[in-house]
């Protein structure tokens, strides 16, 4: 026997109203920017997180005219600290190209959404459905374990196939599209609200979950055993040695990471694969004044990276771009405004 599709929808949409987030401060006035905005930057991260970025932002950019027109160096200063720094560059990208082909407007369906820079498909419906209340299925992360549960998604939702059929489940369990235009924004906004809040990935709040009765893996005792994943994410671990170098002055070498690769299009320390290519690189009078710091753990969604810091004081400006690779010395004035990833920061500021 199927969810009843109408009886599930309406549970989530009164209990949105009641027990939702209704005042996060991108939904106050249903703008797409806004919107796009907070669902690009909750990609990964956590809404408390977010808020302040959030606010940052659309303080510096107001809509999408100025993040368009910023450069793509003060986007990236501003992002510092929230990782994933493709989801920035997508961004700007992104709202250049509503400039162009858009008239600076979002586009009003999840279809056209979808073929923006940065936008997949479940953020294209979230923009859709919560500000034009078009009928479409949203499926981020806390989502998904919400359908896989109340349908009793058995399949690998890894596997492309499976992932297009929990799609379609997701697509089942929404309002009528006589309740759509009524529904349609609390109905989204219940649904992530429902991940975030009640059926969590350890220990889901059943007994206090407006669909319990509709739910299968509540029914068969297992929830948290649904989303179903056979495979495994692959973590490696890698050793890079960092270069510090800077003048008496305080100048910093930084120089942009190359794209694609770790830390792409950010401002970095020079990397380096072992200490002795470290040391080649550099004048052979430095050499003897490195100090080598203890290696520290700085953790990616699928790598381990372990950081070795060789600092050095260097008498004059002679490092040579050459060997040490593109960039150049840099004040403190000015690299606190840089896009910098979260531990070159740490380092930096702790000096
Ligand atoms: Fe999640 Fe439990 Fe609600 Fe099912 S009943 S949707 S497992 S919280």
């Amino acid at each position: 026997m199927g969810v009843p599709e109408t009886d599930f929808a309406t549970r989530v949409v009164r209990w949105q109203s009641r027990h939702g987030r209704n005042d996060l401060p991108w939904q106050t006035l249903r703008d797409p920017y806004r919107v796009w905005l907070s669902e690009i930057m909750l990609q990964q991260t956590q809404v408390a997180t977010v808020k302040a970025y959030f606010a940052r932002f659309v303080d510096r950019f107001p809509d999408v005219a100025a993040l368009a027109a910023a450069s793509l160096d003060d986007v990236l200063g501003l992002w510092s600290g929230l990782g994933y720094y493709s989801r920035a560059r997508n961004l700007h990208r992104c709202a250049q190209e509503l400039m162009r082909q858009h008239d600076g407007k979002f586009p009003r369906d999840a279809e056209t959404l979808a073929t923006l820079p940065g936008i997949g498909r479940s953020t294209a419906a979230a923009i859709a459905s919560l500000c034009f209340s078009e009928r479409v299925a949203i499926l981020d992360a806390n989502v998904k374990r919400v359908v896989s549960r109340v349908t009793g998604f058995e399949a690998d939702v890894a596997v492309a196939a499976n992932a297009r059929a929990l799609w379609d489940a997701a697509t089942g369990l929404l309002p009528s599209e006589k309740r759509a235009t009524q529904d349609m924004a609390r109905y989204t906004q219940g649904m992530m609200d429902l991940g975030a809040m009640v059926c969590t990935p350890k220990r889901p709040a059943c007994v206090e979950c407006p669909v319990q009765k509709d739910c299968r893996a509540n029914a068969a005792g297992d929830p948290e055993s649904y989303p179903v994943r056979s495979r495994k994410l692959r973590r490696s671990s890698q050793s890079i040695w960092l270069l510090w170098a800077e003048t008496v002055t305080g100048d910093v070498w930084l120089g942009r990471r190359p794209t694609p690769g770790v830390w792409a299009g950010l401002y970095c320390l020079p990397l380096f694969e072992s200490e002795s290519t470290l040391l080649d690189a550099l004048p052979a009078y430095a050499r003897g004044m490195v100090q080598v710091a203890p290696a520290f753990l700085h953790v990616l969604t699928h790598k381990d990276l372990h950081l070795h810091v060789c600092r050095v004081r260097m008498s004059n400006r002679d490092l040579d771009a050459e060997t040490i690779g593109e960039g150049r010395w840099i004040g403190a004035t000015e690299w606190p405004a840089l896009g910098l990833p979260a531990p070159i920061r740490k380092l930096l500021e702790r000096r």
